[in-house]
């Protein structure tokens, strides 16, 4: 039997969440056998961020919001090329439904196989990059404390303190797919450095492991007592997160006082008319007290700490006292890693990274193309930069032997996909999802025309309409999909988090699983 060959290139895929883990589970079907890679997340478990605000009120379904990372990366057959060519067709109409992890019941590893020299699975923390390097620090593990040799162990464990000190370790790419998303408002900020609790209820992260799913778990039933305790609660921002935390909090505790505090007159106004009246007739149902056209100018210093009263100011002159102030507004891109690369590469529009319809970074402005695309980034674009060329890096990657790019301006090896990317869709997880197909699929063909054995034209992401499903409280939902405007009542408390779940064993659910 011919030995396989040793892997010599790599691609690399940073953060696995809605974008990343689908790139990496294509990439892992179909990179060619001398090929490796390797995905690194801060997380031990995908965090499944859209359950986290009713997960926080019911925290007993906590555990299902943390997905183990095992059987997402899957065994390779010879080099797929159904996935590579298959069309780019985005089937955003069927969404927003959450995107299915395809089960993998039949493509089971072994934890071993996880790791074996072309497909590695890391927990780290990305810390920097060069255009064909990237940096990152594992976190230490309990066990390895009181053990002096300290060996820095890899992926998914439970046991991790949750400090990211491990020494500083460098793998070199050939490719890279950026997929590092955004960060979190704080009511639902998981990895928040000062997490606010109840006076009394002292929350700390490094003892829980930060990034593990038992830390996950402790935070969101912290997070329950503290929002148990609190009468008065005002939610500042009628985005997604805004909505669902005031609806849910009346549903489960309706003798609470709940406020929720919208800057503009319309909710979700990239949506039909139809939707803001859904919910508008949601919020009312359940007697959340609304308050449309008003922003907050004067924050309390600790607006998520019980304690005491806080008082909230808007601009139209009227205060709010509340025992508890959520701040649901704007998710921030990460995107400093990128920015430190090349600042070029952030719109300064949407601070996103600027890609290509091919989802390759750009280093100067690109035509927008989604339904988004605002009338500033398009005159910011009127010189268009270059399109991408072909990836100059043709050589090997082991850890020690490469160098770094000769041409640091050229990113066409580099993609970018989801929360941190500029394409003009809604940022979502469905939307990352379908990016991420088209990057991987892209990665592939740039590697089979580099080694001559094919010559396809890459694929371009076409974003589809926005599409969005908001829920009303545990039964009620709208869903926006196009034009279409529906609302339901088959709701049910776990949100169904488990479609999410690749496969599932029963103890998985186990708090330390
Ligand atoms: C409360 C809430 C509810 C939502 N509900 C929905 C919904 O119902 N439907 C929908 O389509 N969208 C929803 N969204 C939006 C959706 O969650 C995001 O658009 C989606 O998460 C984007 O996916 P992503 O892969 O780009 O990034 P993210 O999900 O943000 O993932 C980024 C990954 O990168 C990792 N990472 C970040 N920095 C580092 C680092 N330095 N080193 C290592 N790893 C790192 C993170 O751990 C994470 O795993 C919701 C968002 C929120 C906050």
């Amino acid at each position: 039997m011919v030995p396989a060959p040793l892997p010599s290139r790599t691609v690399v895929v940073l953060g696995a969440s809605y974008g990343g883990a689908r790139a990496a589970r294509i990439l892992s079907q179909s990179l060619p056998p001398d090929w490796r890679l390797v995905v690194i997340d801060r997380n031990s478990h995908m965090n499944h961020v859209y359950v986290f605000p009713r997960f926080t009120i019911l925290p007993k379904h906590a555990p299902k919001a943390y997905i183990p990372y095992t059987n997402h990366l899957i065994t390779p057959p010879p080099l797929d090329k159904s996935s590579a060519s298959s069309p780019a067709s985005s089937p955003e109409s069927d969404l927003p439904t959450p995107p299915r992890t395809p089960s993998s019941t039949s493509l089971a590893l072994s934890d071993d196989e996880e790791d074996d020299s072309r497909r590695t699975w890391i927990q780290g923390s990305v810390t920097s990059m060069t255009s064909h390097s990237v940096t990152f620090t594992r976190p230490c593990r309990r066990r390895d404390l009181s053990d002096s040799s300290a060996s820095f162990a890899s992926a998914h464990s439970h046991t991790t303190t949750g400090t990211f000190d491990g020494p500083d370790e460098t793998i070199y790419f050939d490719y890279a797919v950026y997929a590092l998303g955004s960060g979190m408002p704080d009511p639902v900020n998981v990895w928040s450095e000062h997490p606010n609790m109840p006076s009394g209820i002292v929350f700390d992260h490094h003892e829980h492991g930060l990034g593990t799913k038992k830390c996950g778990v402790r935070w969101m039933q912290k997070k329950a007592q503290q929002l148990k305790k609190a009468q008065r609660i005002v939610i500042v921002g009628g985005g997604a997160l805004g909505i669902q935390f005031a609806t849910d909090l009346k549903d489960v505790y309706p003798n609470k006082e709940v406020t929720l505090l919208h800057s503009r007159m319309r909710f979700m106004p990239h949506y039909p008319v139809a939707m803001h009246t859904a919910i508008v007739e949601g919020l009312d149902r359940l007697g959340v007290n609304v308050v449309l056209g008003e922003r907050v100018v004067t924050w309390p210093n600790e607006p998520e700490h019980l304690g005491l009263p806080k008082i909230l100011r808007t601009d139209k002159g009227r205060q709010f006292e509340a025992d508890l102030v959520l701040p649901c507004t704007g998710q921030k891109p990460h995107v400093s890693i990128m920015a430190s690369l090349s600042p070029s590469t952030i719109s300064p529009i949407t601070s996103r990274i600027r890609v290509h319809p091919t989802m390759q970074v750009s280093n100067g402005p690109v035509r927008p193309v989604g339904p988004r695309a605002n009338t500033l980034e398009r005159l910011s674009n009127l010189s268009l930069h270059a399109p991408p060329t072909p990836p100059a890096s043709n050589r090997g990657s082991s850890d020690t032997s490469a160098s770094e790019n000769d041409d640091e301006d050229d990113l066409s090896h580099v993609f970018a996909v989801g929360d941190c990317a500029e394409t003009g869709a809604i940022q979502a997880g469905h939307t990352a999802y379908w990016q991420a197909e088209v990057a991987a699929r892209n990665i592939i063909r740039l590697i089979e025309r580099q080694e001559g054995r094919a010559k396809e034209e890459l694929e371009n992401y076409k974003p589809g309409p926005p599409a969005i499903k908001v829920s009303l409280g545990l039964k009620t939902a709208v869903t926006a999909n196009g034009d279409e405007v529906k609302v339901s009542h088959e709701g049910v408390e776990d949100l169904q988090a488990l479609i999410m779940w690749p496969s599932l064993n029963a103890q998985d659910l186990d708090v330390n699983a």
